[in-house]
């Protein structure tokens, strides 16, 4: 799967290629609308992340060019404009979906799938051991019992599994889990790794999230 991020902010677009290409995706970047578009029509994408002010031409002005080659194509505004308004102008226009600025990856990354789903093919699954999750449906599974994790807890599992037997560090684990705006205080990964154990109720042999001491955490098979 391949992503178009059309975005002049530097911080932001680097954060979501980063993030997006953790997750498996392939992310390309344009910086302003001009060039933003004609990447748009080269065909190449899967989905469009699309920031609504833009120098050369607007998000408003991309799509609609866009969409005449392209209707089916899911774009996503990225936006500081909330008004009711201006959303349904967006929509109008063109876009799926939008997602407002300051924004959780996660929740990002939830609205991408949504708008992919169909094309995937299959229902994404991730395993560790006897732990199944399911990221369409919000679903874990230890064995064939349904834990109950928060969505910090959820999006947490789903990235060490999703890197799982790679050694994961901290503060790639906060750019991934938690949001642009974060202050880097780590320890708070602690917190939710002893809670996720507990929920998953690891036993002494299930040492399934394993702690690297001075790094971060790996999700490993055993
Ligand atoms: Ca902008």
């Amino acid at each position: 799967m391949r992503i178009l991020i059309v975005e002049d902010e530097p911080g932001i677009s680097n954060f979501l290629k980063q993030g997006l290409e953790e997750e498996a995706f392939a992310v390309d970047v344009a910086d302003n609308g001009k060039e933003g578009l004609e990447l748009a029509l080269s065909g190449n994408y899967d989905l469009l992340l699309l920031d609504w002010m833009l120098p050369g031409m607007s998000g408003i002005e991309l799509t609609r060019q866009f969409r005449r080659e392209f209707p089916e194509t899911p774009i996503i505004f990225l936006t500081a404009k909330d008004t009711l308004d201006e959303t349904v102008f967006g929509l109008q226009s063109g876009a799926n979906d939008y997602i407002k600025k300051p924004f959780h990856f996660e929740e990002l990354l939830v609205r991408i799938r949504v708008q992919l789903r169909g094309k995937v093919g299959s229902e994404d699954k991730l395993s560790l051991g006897p732990i199944s999750i399911f990221p369409d449906r919000h679903l874990v599974l230890k064995g064939e019992e349904e834990v109950q994790l928060t969505q910090k807890e959820f999006a947490l599992l789903e990235y060490l599994i999703r890197n799982k037997n790679k050694v994961c560090r901290r503060t790639r684990i906060i750019e991934s889990v938690w949001d642009i705006h974060f202050d880097y205080n780590t320890g708070v990964i602690d917190v939710f790794i002893n809670s996720l154990r507990k929920k998953l109720n690891l036993q002494k042999d299930e040492d399934y999230i394993q702690t690297i001491r001075g790094v971060g955490y790996m999700a490993k098979e055993l």
